[in-house]
């Protein structure tokens, strides 16, 4: 698809057809089965100073937190039972420092089968190394946006080249690389968006984070959501779908906190990924990316059933394992629109 394609596509009054094109392709490639990703989230501190985010360094008058040693690897461990795999995230807070985190690959490893991502943001090649060394699999570094004009505004001291430069050393190194957008910045219109879609194709990622932008309050970007945040969402969603088939795509949390079955309108739009959150429910409270999260208490062995239930009811299932990335040789980035 050629970005005027993609425009036409974000802005059209019917986004019907897109939609049911995404969901097919996902059907083929993917088949019913959900894959689900457990998060537990290490630490709320974070040294970067990003406009959009909760976490963000200025961000005075909230208590951050730090799960020690002990209580990480319980909590690893728990995600490990319930989740083929175990997402560790966090702020780019350098004390959780390479042996705090080589420790915690270490605990993934022993726990079980389970893959292990990491999301702790831009750190050293030689952490990284030395992480994948320790049995991570997979890597998210989010981009936000494709434009490195947003991007340097939104998050200050920092330029999108280094960004894509992390991630290409991160795929050298190894990992499956995931990467995404937020959708509903401030200055960013379906213009904006295309060139998103259109750079998360060159790069090919093995996961793709889209989720909607949800303004915290206490931010400077605070104030009402961006209009047709939803449909746009969904549409972005739906397209990366079709630009890159293979990818693994989550119907993100903020998606559930947009609205409620936000998630399942994204499972319906060409998802395949559900995330739960298993940080203790007292951090968890604390880690605010945005508002609105939902605060589920139930162990996630316990929230298996019901989650598979639900998705059954939608004609989908849990899958039982890693979900780890289709080959890129066998399924290309796609240049097609719907069919
Ligand atoms: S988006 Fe990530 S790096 Fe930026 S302030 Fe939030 S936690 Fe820190």
């Amino acid at each position: 698809m050629q970005r005027r394609e993609l425009i036409d596509w974000l802005i059209c009054p019917d986004p019907g057809p897109l939609l049911a094109a995404a969901d097919r392709r996902r059907r083929e490639l993917h088949g019913d089965a959900v894959e689900l990703r457990a998060i537990v989230e290490l630490s709320s501190h974070c040294r970067c100073d990003c406009l959009y985010c909760g976490l963000r360094r200025s961000r005075r008058g909230f208590r951050r937190f730090r799960l020690g040693p002990e209580q990480a690897l319980a909590t690893v461990r728990e995600a490990a039972r319930g989740a083929g795999t175990v997402v560790l995230q966090a702020g780019e807070d350098l004390r959780l420092d390479e042996a705090r985190v080589s420790a915690l690959c270490a605990g993934v490893r022993a726990a079980g089968d389970s893959a292990l991502t990491l999301s702790l943001g831009e750190r050293p090649r030689a952490s990284w190394a030395r992480w994948r060394a320790a049995g991570a699999d997979r890597y998210l570094l989010k981009l936000e946006t494709a434009s490195p004009r947003l991007y340097a505004r939104l998050r200050p001291g920092h330029a999108l080249a280094d960004r894509l430069g992390a991630l290409e050393t991160l795929r050298e190194l190894g990992y499956q690389v995931g990467t995404g957008n937020l959708v509903g910045l401030p200055g960013q219109g379906a213009e904006e968006l295309a060139d998103d879609l259109l750079l998360l194709q060159r790069l090919d990622p093995e996961m793709i984070a889209i989720g909607p932008f949800l303004p915290h309050p206490s931010t400077p970007l605070a104030g009402a959501p961006a209009p047709r945040l939803l449909d746009l969402t969904l549409r972005c969603l739906a397209l990366a779908r079709l630009l890159l088939p293979r990818a693994h795509l989550p119907a993100t949390t903020a998606l559930g906190a947009l609205l409620r079955g936000g998630r399942e309108l994204g499972l319906a739009a060409g998802a395949n990924v559900l995330m739960e959150d298993v940080t203790p429910l007292a951090f968890r409270r604390r880690y605010e990316l945005y508002p609105g999260r939902a605060l589920v208490e139930e162990p996630l062995a316990l929230r298996r059933p019901r989650l598979d239930a639900r998705l059954r009811e939608l004609g989908r299932r849990l899958a039982s394992g890693r979900g780890d990335a289709l080959p890129r040789a066998l399924h290309p980035p796609a240049s097609g629109g719907p069919a």
